[in-house]
């Protein structure tokens, strides 16, 4: 079938490694500043200004369950965690495109649905939806979305920038979704055990929430601008903390060294995360889809975001030979560990 007729398992070499493989010999030929391997693509318009690309692609079963992740909260999200990978960029998402693919178990009804939620993240967001595809599929459904995106050349920030002795900073709480999604998976398991069953989900309406409906943190970057802070780097965090800094490091050929005690968790994350024997930091360094932005700054900058409470000093930036580290709150030093979303 193909020329070469050894047989590699996808699983084997997982998703970053596969699309560095596929990527790795694409040579660039047009007004392209960045292709693969931020965020967003990166276009020079030339005067000043660079459009910025991004794509996700959602797909039933994988990335959503449709037995209770409701049609309208999933065209909302799937907005608005592509309009994080733009603010990523320290840019303005401007314009989506949406493409589905669905099964005949779809009706007009639920596309309706979908879309309702699409428009009112448009709207929200003020963003135009401007095009897309649409097709038939032989099961379930699949959503694609391309956001595309403005940015002041000056403004931009990329993955690859941060600096030794910089300081790691994060918006918002972590691990909130990950406990929202396994809120709803218990739900659904009791559900499956019996029918007849009410959800309970009183008292977690927030990491409920933070699940299937997140937002992108247009306003972080609004308050950057307004502090006058300009990060050295910053990705969002859709596979978690320690795998994002591990994708700033690599990047940015250095280390970094994060305080457990630092992580900002929200009471309702730690609690359920408690009921559930899981330790609350490993859901904010694990769990993902927090659609928060993760930063490095300069130590200069420090006072301005000193009292901001949407934005927490989590760690700092070191020399590469010094690793991925976390001091545990007993002040001791572990390795990071990167066990973010498994794609394959
Ligand atoms: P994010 O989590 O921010 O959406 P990803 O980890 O999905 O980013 O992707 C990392 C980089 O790889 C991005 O620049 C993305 O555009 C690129 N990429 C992902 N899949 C492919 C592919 N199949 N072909 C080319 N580039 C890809
Ligand atoms: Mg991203």
């Amino acid at each position: 079938m193909f020329e070469n007729a050894s047989r590699t398992e996808l699983s084997a070499i997982g998703e970053f490694a596969l699309i560095e493989h596929i990527t790795k010999d694409i040579q660039l030929q047009q007004n392209t500043v960045k292709g693969v391997g931020d965020d967003a693509a990166v276009i020079d318009q030339g005067n000043g200004t660079f459009t910025l690309v991004s794509t996700d692609l959602l797909v039933e079963g994988v990335h959503f369950d449709l037995s209770y992740f409701p049609l309208k909260h999933l065209g909302y999200k799937s907005i608005t965690t592509n309009l994080s990978d733009i603010y990523a960029m320290n840019g303005t998402p401007k314009q989506v495109t949406v493409s589905i693919a669905l099964s005949n178990r779809f009706s007009l009804e639920a596309v309706e649905e979908i879309y309702s939620g699409i428009r009112l993240a448009c709207n929200h967001y003020k963003i135009d939806l401007v095009g897309g595809d649409t097709s038939t599929a032989k099961q379930g459904l699949m959503i694609s979305v391309t956001a595309i995106g403005e940015v002041a050349a000056e403004k931009i920030t990329y993955r690859n920038g941060a600096k030794p002795l910089e300081l790691v900073v994060v918006s918002g709480d972590l691990g909130a979704s990950y406990c929202g999604y396994q809120v709803l998976e218990r739900e659904k398991r009791i559900f499956l055990d019996n029918p007849n069953a009410q959800p309970d989900l009183a008292g977690y309406d927030y990491i409920i929430e933070r699940q299937l409906k997140p937002e992108a943190r247009k306003d972080v970057v609004a308050i950057l601008e307004n502090l006058g802070v300009k990060p050295s780097s910053m990705i969002d965090i859709s596979d978690g903390l320690a795998s994002e800094c591990f994708h700033l490091a690599k990047q940015s050929g250095v280390g970094i060294t994060l305080y457990e005690e630092k992580i900002p968790i929200d009471p309702t994350t730690y609690n359920f995360a408690r009921e559930l024997d899981l330790d609350p930091v490993v859901t904010a360094l694990s769990g993902g889809e927090d659609y928060e932005l993760l930063m490095t700054i300069s130590q200069q900058d420090y006072a301005k975001i000193e009292n901001h409470p949407d934005l927490t000093v989590i760690g700092f930036v070191t020399e590469a030979a010094e690793g991925m580290n976390l001091i545990s709150k007993g002040g001791q030093k572990h390795g990071l560990k990167a066990q973010g979303w498994k794609a394959f």
